[in-house]
């Protein structure tokens, strides 16, 4: 072999395979299934590819995942006609990690094993995986459409380093040669392989074959020494899920196809399937995941929806067909709205696009109003990405609505820090007279439970929400009421019971008022400028005074945020 160099791997790439070595044994069956999806994305990329140029194919259009083994020498191997890779992308795929957050990622880790195997399981832990199982792997490929001379092969033993070399490769595609490791010689076997592509990659397109070997035999039924005949079987189901009728589809069979698209060990919470014709002509399988990814809250973490056109791969993470707020949604989307040729810039200027998103958000609401009715698995999802969702009223003002709906909080009506109470658990309960859901705005659960401002209210027994997120100022400045009801921040501006007050009471408060105008005065004069405003409140019971800002001011929470970005 021409051209031979040995390279270490990325600093990143060594602490991923230690910790996975050890963190990721019991679950090491998953390295076939990421195997088999990385060789069904490149048959994908292929695919795509060719559309513009057929040569790409070199005569060979028939995509396909091979998988064979030898017991004996303890191999597996996996195959593709896919796509390939030439020799900078082998080094740039094989030996980094590419996604940005890695490093931080890997901080995380904390060296106990069931912990770290969670993690990590969200990480995606790809083409690596395989040093789970094998002690040594070669990586043969080419890229479609280049010289035979332009093969290069990748060989690792997963310790620190790998070595690159040229060599002659007369298919296109990657073969991918497992050597096991003694305690992992189980996989080098039949039956347990076709169960492990039935369970993990049945729903992929591509159809995963393995060799089956059949013998004639004479009329006596004796094999007939020699007369062998390998024949390939395909394996799996081989139809796109999202394809099929929803009747014919099994739970495990969205289970797994979850799976697959999110890179992700556990089962989805919620699914959502749905083919649409007419006007705007769309197939659409979107996941509620049931944790987060470790980059939710990056600027450039992954998300969006794997995106075909007629049934043609197109891109992963296309974006631009869910809002933000919904970023934790995984799924595929089908359409024959846009053109093959489509590109991510391209997705960004067709008003198709737009209406397909109005569409899916609208599926994924009404997803979770589903869900929201199995509260235990609902809480799992809003313990999970209820901040997130709460990005969602200052971001899509047309389904605030909605929206807000499927908000928790917590309340003095549980006085628990568990958000588990919705808009809707308020409404229900409010006093007889009550016109306005009331809300306190604070900077941990304890401070705002025991805020002096709640005084009045729990002495009238009426629900105020507690509201301890970051993100719950900015998300109350964009709701301004639910159900007909506004909401007020009992902290700010003139405090109205409205009808839940007598006229005894009103006038008793107004007495108190007139009563203590000198006291207020002097109040007044020692504070200075320090305040806007001295008042007689009959907002307190046991606090002698309390601080209030005027109805239109920004909270404290804000003003924090504002000072912080330096405003
Ligand atoms: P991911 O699939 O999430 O990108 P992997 O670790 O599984 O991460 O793979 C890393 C990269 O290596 C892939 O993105 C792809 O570019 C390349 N790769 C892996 N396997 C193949 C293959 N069979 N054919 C072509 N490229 C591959
Ligand atoms: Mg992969």
């Amino acid at each position: 072999t021409a051209h031979e160099e040995t390279l270490g791997f990325q600093t990143e790439v060594k602490q991923l395979l230690h910790l996975m070595i050890h963190s990721l044994y019991s679950n090491r069956e998953i390295f076939l299934r990421e195997l088999i999806s990385n060789a069904a994305d490149a048959c994908d990329k292929l695919r795509y590819a060719a559309l513009d140029n057929d040569a790409l194919y070199e005569g060979d259009s028939e995509l396909r995942i091979e998988i064979e083994h030898d017991e004996k020498g303890r191999t597996v191997t996996v195959r593709d006609n896919g796509i390939g890779m030439d020799r900078e992308e082998v080094i740039k795929n094989l030996g980094t990690i590419a996604r940005s957050g890695t490093a931080e990622f890997l901080k995380q880790l904390s060296g106990e094993q069931q912990k770290d195997a969670r993690l990590i399981g969200q990480f995606g832990v790809g083409f690596y995986s395989s040093f789970i199982v094998a002690d040594e792997v070669t990586v043969r490929t080419r890229k479609a459409g280049s010289d035979k001379a332009e093969g290069v092969e990748w060989r690792s033993k997963g310790e620190g380093e790998f070595t690159v070399a040229d060599i002659e490769r007369e298919a296109h595609g990657t073969e991918i040669v497992l050597h096991l490791k003694k305690e992992a010689k189980e996989f080098a076997d039949d039956f347990r392989l076709r169960s492990l592509v039935r369970k993990y990659s049945d729903h992929i397109e591509v159809p995963v074959r393995m060799p089956k070997v059949e013998t004639a035999k004479d009329d006596e039924g004796n094999e007939i020494e020699g007369s062998e005949v390998t024949t390939w079987e395909t394996v799996n189901e081989a139809t796109a899920l999202w394809v099929r009728p929803k009747s014919e589809i099994s739970d495990d069979e969205y289970k797994a196809f979850y799976k697959h698209v999110a890179h992700d060990f556990s089962d989805p919470l919620a699914w959502s399937h749905n083919k649409v014709e007419g006007k705007l002509e769309y197939t659409s399988l979107l996941y509620v995941p049931g944790r987060a990814p470790f980059d939710l809250y990056e600027r450039d973490g992954a998300r969006g929806v794997k995106l075909y056109v007629q049934r043609v791969f197109i891109m992963d993470d296309a974006e631009q067909f869910l809002p933000l707020y919904l970023r934790f949604i995984k799924g595929v989307l089908d359409t024959r709205e846009l053109s093959l040729n489509v590109s991510r810039e391209l997705l960004q200027q067709d008003p198709k696009v737009e209406k397909i998103k109005g569409a899916l958000t609208k599926r994924a609401l009404d997803m979770l109003k589903k869900l929201a009715k199995d509260q235990e698995a609902y809480q799992t999802f809003w313990n999970t990405f209820g901040s997130v969702l709460k990005e969602g009223p200052a971001e899509d003002f047309a389904n605030r609505e909605k929206i807000a709906a499927l908000l928790r909080f917590s309340t003095t009506h549980t006085d628990s820090a568990t958000q588990d109470q919705s808009l809707a658990d308020y409404v229900s309960r409010m006093k007889e007279g009550q016109e306005k859901i009331y809300y306190i705005v604070a900077d941990g659960f304890n401070a705002a439970k025991s805020s002096p401002h709640l005084e009045i209210f729990r002495k009238k027994g009426i629900e105020v929400l507690l509201l301890h997120d970051r993100i719950d100022e900015w998300l109350m400045s964009h709701l301004h009421e639910f159900d007909g009801k506004r909401f007020v921040d009992v902290a700010k501006g003139e405090l109205d019971l409205g009808e839940i007050e007598g006229e005894e009471e009103k006038k008793a408060q107004e007495e108190t008022a007139k009563a203590k105008e000198e006291l207020v005065k002097r109040v007044k004069e020692t504070l200075g400028d320090a305040v806007q405003e001295v008042k007689v409140t009959h907002r307190l019971i046991d606090s002698p005074a309390c601080v209030v800002l005027p109805e239109h001011e920004m909270g404290f929470q804000m003003r924090r945020i504002m000072e912080a970005a330096g405003q």
